[in-house]
């Protein structure tokens, strides 16, 4: 670090980092689940295995609309669904590289993806494959990350409220510890509490 300041390269917004991410949406595999030996040390075993959340997996995927296909990864794990979206195409100079590897023996595959794109009707596609999206918030919404997938959708219930530079600094529970029934927050530098009876500062809001 030679003494300068530690930039973590973390991001703030709401939708939190996948606002930034580059929409790769790979699975785990099997072996990740268990006992794993590196050489920096010993990952331990999951308290689940990848067949508890496969079924989960399989519905992000078609929540986040991955694009992909099955049986092109030679490492992947086994999915109960096919992907919901074709892969998304190679630009020209990656197919020509996918094509050399292959006809060299090797199993290149397409990343899956989650882009809301229409390769087959460039018109009514959201995304416009433009070249800001790693690393960079979708500026036409066009990205499947958590705030045009999750927070956008949940936004529409009337019960749900989204309050911005707000940082929770404790959550208090009832006695089974299981419902959370008082949340503390740094809104804006004030401190304010809400409550499961409260009208003003009702649960069911989400903070960012
Ligand atoms: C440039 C970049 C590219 C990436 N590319 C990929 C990729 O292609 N594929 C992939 O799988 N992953 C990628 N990642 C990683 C991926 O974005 C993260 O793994 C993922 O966003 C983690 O999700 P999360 O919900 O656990 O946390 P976060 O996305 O960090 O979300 C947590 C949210 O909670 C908020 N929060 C935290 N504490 C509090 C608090 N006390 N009160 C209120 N709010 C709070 C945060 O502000 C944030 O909005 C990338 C990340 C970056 C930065």
């Amino acid at each position: 670090m030679k003494g300068n300041e530690f930039v973590p390269g973390a991001h703030y917004f709401v939708g939190g980092n996948t606002k930034f991410y580059g929409a790769a949406l790979v699975r785990l595999r099997k072996q990740d689940f268990g006992e794993l030996r590196h050489y920096g040390g010993i990952s331990p075993a999951w308290p689940l295995t990848y067949e508890d959340l496969e079924p989960y997996y399989t519905k992000a995927e078609y929540l986040y609309q991955v694009h992909g296909v099955r049986g092109e990864d030679p490492t992947e794990p086994p999915a109960s669904k096919p992907y919901r979206f074709p892969p998304v195409s190679h630009e020209l100079r990656i197919q020509q590289l996918s094509d050399d590897l292959k006809n060299l023996g090797h199993k290149p595959f397409h990343l899956p993806i989650g882009v809301l794109l229409d390769e087959q009707n460039p018109h009514k596609s959201k995304c416009i494959r433009c070249s800001a999206c790693d690393g960079f918030p979708c500026l036409v919404h066009a990205k499947a990350d958590a705030h045009v997938i999750c927070v956008e959708p949940a936004l529409e219930h009337p019960n749900v409220t989204l309050l911005t530079k707000s940082k929770v600094t404790r959550l208090e529970t009832d006695s089974s510890g299981r419902v959370v029934t008082k949340v503390h927050v740094d809104h804006d530098g004030m401190p304010e509490t809400s409550r499961d009876d409260s009208t003003k500062f009702p649960l069911g809001k989400i903070f960012v």
